[in-house]
């Protein structure tokens, strides 16, 4: 590591502003109180009613979390299919829980998991999430001195087969009347609740379904003692749109853009063995040059090597000033020796395929900087193609997203949830690679090769479209302050 000196290493704060709580076990997650010495860019600072919010929630999870009586009773509960013996309806003593379905790639998994923690959070609920893909082997357990795993024997026990079809999802029950919301301000009485509701918010959802971001709805779900939630996406943007919930989130985050920021450096915390990837190749690799540039580039499918997206890359970096151009071989580089001797710079290439990482390596090999500067490339692995399931593939791209966040600039291509989680943990607002929107366009060099991105929150792919006051469809891209649409996803929302 490379810091300007030991005292200043030691000075970062581990805890990251009060993100994270203090005297946690070191050995079993080194990564939890190490990170801030990988960081250069030091991060936003969390308000202080959210750390005073995380305090408090870690410990509900203590007080109503797996191995309590709480958490038991719950269970049978569950089982017996009873909503629950919730007489007088104050949420506070009550424990009641989301369950947080992990399916989908790695990106979804973590904005899956970081939106339902944000929500449970916002509701007073215990947040469980399921072990499946990986999820235990991966992250350390963020909450200190309870479990954040949906431990076995779980009463609903195909919840992970949980569909658009489920006769218990919200939107089903809504529509089958299971459910009514339309009694004025009061919520149903308990003797109507079901004991689960499942929320489906994946890329299926119905419009009953996404009634989830309505304030009428919210009033429904609450009492409801366990929700289990499938989601593969950052609905974060879709929460600031509840009345509800707009004043507790403005103090909880008042800087908006940062919403993942702070809800993806307090949750996940490389487990020792990815940390190890990430260190180990960071100490070797990144550490020593004066600046670090990541490029993210997602090969989707079986997708050809691409001349064109080479172009892109290489346009979009040296026109941004990120990487310096190169010169014809044989010119000599007009530069002062002894200032472009002590710059250098680190390009760290993520992607399936190892194409673009040689050509670029190659590039700055075979040819002089304009600058003088050194560059020199690197790509951790190249998996040539995405796997679901596959036990160290999870762990490199988990270390890659990782390394990325280490970055000082980034590059991220759009439409990407790998991307997100890489800029939202590092606190930077990438240039995107889109994809060009027509031959035409491309041809004619209308599109640019990249574009800043108007803020480091990740993309929410599947939001709803509707006017809960109006009861009629709406664009809830101009609804509220600070959520707008997305620049790789035009019908996406995104806070900014
Ligand atoms: P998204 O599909 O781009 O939104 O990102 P996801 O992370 O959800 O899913 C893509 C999956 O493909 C990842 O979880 C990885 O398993 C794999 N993958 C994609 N790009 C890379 C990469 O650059 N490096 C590695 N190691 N894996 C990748």
């Amino acid at each position: 590591l490379q810091w300007p000196s030991a005292a200043a290493a030691a000075a970062r704060d581990k805890l990251l502003g009060g993100l994270l709580a203090d005297g946690l076990d070191d050995g079993s997650c080194h990564s939890r109180y190490q990170s801030a010495m990988y960081r250069r860019n030091a991060g936003r600072e969390p308000s202080p009613h959210l750390v005073s919010k995380l305090r408090r929630h870690e410990e509900l999870q203590r007080r109503c979390g797996p191995g309590t009586a709480a958490y038991s009773d719950a269970v049978e509960r569950l089982r017996s299919g009873k909503s629950g013996g919730i007489v007088s309806p104050s949420p506070e003593a009550e424990c009641r829980y989301l369950v947080s379905i992990s399916y989908r790639g790695l990106g979804n998994r973590i904005l899956a998991a970081a939106s339902a923690f944000l929500y449970a959070m916002l509701t007073d609920r215990v947040l469980l999430v399921d072990p499946s893909n990986e999820m235990d082997e991966l992250f350390c357990e963020p909450f200190p001195g309870a479990t954040w795993l949906l431990p076995p024997g779980f009463p609903l026990a195909n919840y992970t087969s949980f569909s658009v079809e489920t006769a218990e999802s919200y939107g089903n029950m809504v529509k089958n009347k299971v459910i009514t919301t339309d009694a004025g301000d009061a919520a149903p009485t308990t003797a109507q609740l079901p004991a689960f509701a499942y929320i489906h918010l994946d890329h299926t959802s119905t419009v009953e379904d996404k009634f989830f971001f309505c304030d009428e709805d919210q009033r429904a779900i609450r009492n409801i003692p366990w929700l289990v939630m499938r989601t593969d996406s950052y609905i974060v943007p879709g929460l600031f749109l509840v009345t509800g919930f707009q004043d507790e989130l403005d103090s909880l985050f008042p800087e908006t853009d940062a919403v993942f920021h702070h809800l993806g450096r307090y949750l996940f915390h490389p487990t020792n063995h990815v940390w190890g990837l990430v260190t180990r190749y960071y100490d070797a690799y990144l550490a020593t040059a004066q600046q670090r540039v990541g490029i993210q580039v997602r090969v989707f499918g079986a997708q050809p090597e691409s001349p064109k997206l080479l172009d892109q890359i290489t346009t979009c970096t040296q026109k941004e000033k990120l990487l310096p151009e190169v010169i014809a071989a044989g010119e000599p580089p007009v530069v002062d020796v002894a200032l472009a001797n002590s710059k250098s710079k680190a390009v760290l290439v993520t992607s399936l395929k190892s194409w673009y990482y040689e050509k670029m390596k190659s590039m700055y090999w075979e040819h002089a900087t304009a600058t003088g500067e050194a560059v020199s490339v690197h790509q951790p692995s190249h998996e040539e193609y995405q796997r679901f399931g596959a036990r160290s593939h999870d762990g490199k791209a988990w270390a890659e997203i990782y390394l990325l966040s280490l970055s000082d600039a980034l590059v991220t291509s759009g439409w990407s949830t790998f991307g997100y989680v890489a800029q939202g943990l590092a606190g930077l607002t990438p240039w995107v690679m889109h994809k060009p929107a027509n031959d035409t366009a491309a041809a004619a060099g209308d599109d640019p090769p990249c574009r800043r991105d108007v803020s480091m929150e990740p993309c929410f792919h599947a939001p709803p479209f509707y006017d809960c006051r109006l009861k009629r469809g709406a664009d809830t891209g101009k609804m509220v302050p600070h959520v707008r649409h997305c620049d790789d996803v035009q019908w996406g929302l995104k806070l900014v």
